[in-house]
């Protein structure tokens, strides 16, 4: 018997969701109802300064009202450290990690290239540290725990770039504070789940090599990627709070109720002028492949 296979969203539960994020939901909804997969939804809550209390469940209300439903219960990344545990412990066990003592700033300025452009890369500077280093660097502070990347680049399947090629960092897998870091629990996470395809804003596409990497490492499945374009203001930059209505509240607010927010997002994913009824409605027309490839403009 085959597992059942997922497609997932999987929100931080800082904030409620803004149109940009909403839509990446609907489309991943689609996806997977249109595709015979079933569909979760993850909470990723393990950063805990940023999580915003009653976040997660605003978030869920949100994507009710706008029809998406999902399978099971809604799994919170909070519970499931023991899990993320083991698999670091793996890694440590297959020497596949080293300590690292850095600061953001002093990653931040390691990676500054001398003409000041910035490479997104760490640039390994606790790889190699000695015993004696590493005692000495361990007194001022506690360590992060980094993957020793087995591999420079790495090609990703990807269904909307096509094959996707970009660096393997060495990913921090366990932050200082203890906690473990997103890129491990969302590989271990989406496995564990049986979540074969991850549909995601494109501001992830590179970190994907990595987290394909680390997936191969544990042994674990990789999932197929399908990374959307993101949604801007008029500006041109990401779409955030401050450009004013984004969120359902705030529409609401203003008399726009969910109804007409999925009537915008159908039209945002090229249904023209659908009135669905319900998401629903959209599943039969739905092509992943034919998604705008261009951001979103929310003016
Ligand atoms: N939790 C991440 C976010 O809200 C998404 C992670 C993912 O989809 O892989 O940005």
């Amino acid at each position: 018997m085959s597992a059942a296979k997922f497609g997932r969203f999987a929100p931080s539960p800082t904030g409620d969701l803004h149109l940009g994020s909403l839509r990446t939901a609907v489309i991943a909804w689609l996806s997977a109802r249109s595709s015979s997969r079933g569909f979760l939804v993850r909470i990723e809550d393990l950063d805990r300064e940023r999580v915003l209390p009653g976040s997660a469940d605003r978030q869920l209300a949100d994507l009710r009202a706008l029809g998406l439903d999902w399978d099971g219960f809604v799994v919170h990344q909070s519970t499931r450290l023991a899990r993320y545990g083991e698999a670091i412990t793996s890694l440590v066990d297959s020497g596949l990690t080293y300590e690292c003592f850095c600061t953001r700033r002093e990653v931040r300025e390691a990676a500054s290239a001398p003409q000041g452009q910035t490479v997104a890369r760490y640039p390994g500077t606790c790889r190699e540290l000695t015993p004696p280093q590493r005692r000495e660097r361990a007194a001022t502070r506690p360590p992060a725990l980094r993957l020793r990347a087995q591999v420079d680049q790495l090609s990703v399947a990807e269904l909307l770039h096509g094959t996707y090629v970009g660096p393997v960092e060495d990913i921090v897998l366990r932050r200082n504070d203890g906690l473990p870091a997103y890129n491990l629990a969302v590989v271990v996470d989406d496995a564990d789940q049986g979540v074969d395809q991850v549909v995601r804003g494109d501001d992830l596409l590179a970190a994907t090599p990595a987290q394909a990497h680390l997936a191969d490492l544990l042994g674990l499945a990789r999932p197929a990627y399908a990374h959307v374009p993101l949604a801007l203001n008029g500006l041109g930059q990401r779409l955030a709070k401050r450009d004013g209505a984004v969120t359902m509240a705030d529409l609401a607010a203003r008399g726009v109720g969910p109804a007409r927010v999925l009537e915008r997002l159908a039209r945002s994913l090229g249904f023209g002028d659908a009135q669905p009824r319900e998401v629903g409605d959209l599943l039969a027309e739905f092509q992943l492949t034919d998604l705008p490839r261009a951001p979103w403009i929310v003016a």
